[in-house]
């Protein structure tokens, strides 16, 4: 049995997507990153990795190599679960934290399960989803955290 922690942050910017969790929430600002900017998903590559002893994102993924750029953030999940497979270990439960002021992430959360599901090979009652706001203490960045558990 291996735990993993991870956290990522992105500073909001006009003009980019928002992505959460692999999935494009409506919203006026988006994070600005190399890769598609998913701190959600970031956070949970990381945690993977951390579990498994094998570094971060940012070893597996450099953010100033072209092929990176605008990539899906859910190949770098996809990725970090390979690596656990190829080890006869997978993802059995998720806690993650995503902390973002505006807009509410209330009414994507369906959407966001959903995805987060799919992308894992997980029910989704083994992945605990909580969003907090930042009560206006970063309202122009969106932060992600996630512990994972593998078996
Ligand atoms: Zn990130």
């Amino acid at each position: 049995m291996r735990i993993g922690y991870g956290e990522d942050a992105h500073r909001l910017v006009e003009g980019r997507p928002l992505w959460i969790g692999g999935v494009a929430v409506p919203s006026d600002r988006g994070a600005e990153a190399h890769s598609d900017g998913d701190a959600l998903l970031h956070a949970l590559t990381d945690a993977v990795l951390s579990a498994l002893g094998l570094g971060d994102i940012g070893m597996h993924f450099p953010n100033d190599a072209a092929v990176n750029r605008g990539r899906a953030s859910s190949e770098f999940l996809s990725h970090a679960l390979e690596l656990a497979r190829e080890r006869d270990l997978a993802v059995r439960q998720v806690s993650a934290v995503v902390i973002l002021d505006r807009p509410k992430l209330g009414p994507a959360r369906e959407a966001i399960l959903a995805r987060l599901s799919d992308l894992l090979g997980l029910s989704p009652d083994m992945i605990g989803l909580t969003f907090k706001t930042s009560e206006g203490l970063a309202p122009d960045h969106v932060q992600a955290r996630a512990m994972v558990w593998l078996d």
